[in-house]
């Protein structure tokens, strides 16, 4: 079996990996975008053989979870290629592309896999892992080939609401493992060995929305699903509505989880122009009693707050995401400041602190570890002992 991460290796994001059985059939997981494009183009699908014209040798495309930075140049392969991700990704995906988001697209060719159901791919015997991470149905992949196993954490992390996904994953986890293919988003920033828990969060907005009189903004993705439950809590705890945009609203109803906030709960609103049906509501109702809601924002809603000039420094804002995109809101912060805005972050990551590697690690005890997904991979080899840095495209033959 031979092993190449094709990017990523030294970076976050655009993450895409070979792997090759000794006959030659070949399976990728990922295609994801680079963090750093700056746009989504052709060009910028690594070099794999088959990915823009099919071959017999290319069996199949794995994707983890419905992050850009993993499926994102799904977008340019041959149409024929069998896509295989979980139906919460494609459920996602479905609804992003529904409500017209930049860069959102389906996959065509697209078969479903299910958690710890191992299915087969030529000569490659596939056992995809639900884990916790602040995409909703992630997943981790054991890949067997050739009397060899792998393993692919994908994103992951043990401090969100389904952290007992990875306790339970720990108790029933797959022997021998030769290889973990395992995401360091969380080495080089200041070395934290715990993340703050999700509902750890919920404590911080409720006291920061204490001091807010009039409306509270919260600037979060909403295919955050795991933060949107903290923000629903939190605002329910200050008996504020919860006011989400038709997308929001549309991404955790398709999750079929009926205990997650939807619009047919009085205390969540759909914001829209013009208001119909009891649980539609618009800018101006919201500014007639800014105090009772809080509201999801997104780039248009932002605009519209704008245009109808109702913030002032009665209004709070949250910075609900991670730190690298605050540049992209650089405008829109340098306004609310403008408007003496209050401002505060509360935020915790979607990824595994060094606490919860260690326990992977430990757990697994792989013979051999790659670093991907990070910035500094090299800072692995404080961790652990057998640790490759491998090169992007570097070919490591089992
Ligand atoms: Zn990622
Ligand atoms: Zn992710």
């Amino acid at each position: 079996m031979k092993i190449s991460i094709k990017r990523g290796a030294k970076e976050i994001g655009g993450s895409a990996i070979e792997i090759s059985a000794d006959n030659g059939q070949r399976i990728i997981l990922d295609l994801g975008l680079p963090l750093d494009a700056e746009k989504n183009a052709p060009e910028l699908l690594p070099q794999i053989d088959g990915l823009k014209n099919k071959t017999d040798d290319l069996l199949a495309v794995l994707i983890s979870h419905a992050h850009q930075d993993h499926y994102g140049l799904g977008k340019y392969i041959d149409k024929s290629i069998p896509v295989y991700l979980s139906k919460e990704a494609a459920t996602i995906m479905k609804v992003a592309a529904e409500h017209h988001l930049p860069e959102a697209f389906e996959f065509e060719n697209c078969i479903h896999f299910y958690n710890g159901k191992k299915f087969m791919l030529g000569s490659f015997a596939i056992t995809p892992y639900l884990f916790d991470h602040s995409a909703y149905g992630a997943y981790g992949f054991l890949i067997e080939a050739d009397g060899k196993k792998v393993f692919y954490s994908g994103d992951f992390r043990a401090h969100g609401r389904k952290r007992k996904l990875f306790y339970k994953f720990l108790q029933n986890k797959p022997e021998d493992i030769d290889v973990l293919l395992l995401e360091g988003t969380c080495l080089g920033r200041e070395h934290i060995q715990h993340f703050e828990y999700e509902e750890d969060l919920e404590d911080k907005f409720t006291d920061f929305w204490n001091n807010t009189k009039g409306l509270a903004l919260v600037q979060s993705s909403a295919q955050n699903i795991d933060r949107i439950v903290t923000i629903y809590r939190a605002a329910k705890r200050n008996g504020r509505i919860l006011v989400l945009s038709a997308y929001a609203g549309h991404i955790l109803w398709a999750t079929g989880n009926k205990k997650l906030p939807n619009f047919t709960w009085k205390d969540v609103k759909k914001l829209t122009d013009f208001p119909q049906r009891p649980h539609e509501i618009n800018i101006e109702e919201i500014s007639q009693n800014p105090q009772k809601y809080v509201l999801l924002l997104d780039y248009r809603i932002s605009q519209k707050l704008k245009i109808n000039n109702v913030i002032n420094s009665d209004t709070s804002y949250v910075y609900s995401m991670w730190n690298g995109y605050k540049e992209k809101y650089q405008n829109w912060l340098a306004y609310l400041t403008d408007k003496n805005v209050p401002m505060t972050d509360i935020h915790t990551s979607g990824h595994a602190d060094i606490h919860t590697l260690k326990r992977l690690v430990k757990s697994l005890n792989p013979k051999l570890i790659l670093p991907m997904h990070t910035f500094h991979p090299q800072e692995f080899k404080n961790l652990f002992d057998n640790v490759f840095c491998a090169d992007d495209g570097e070919v490591i033959t089992l």
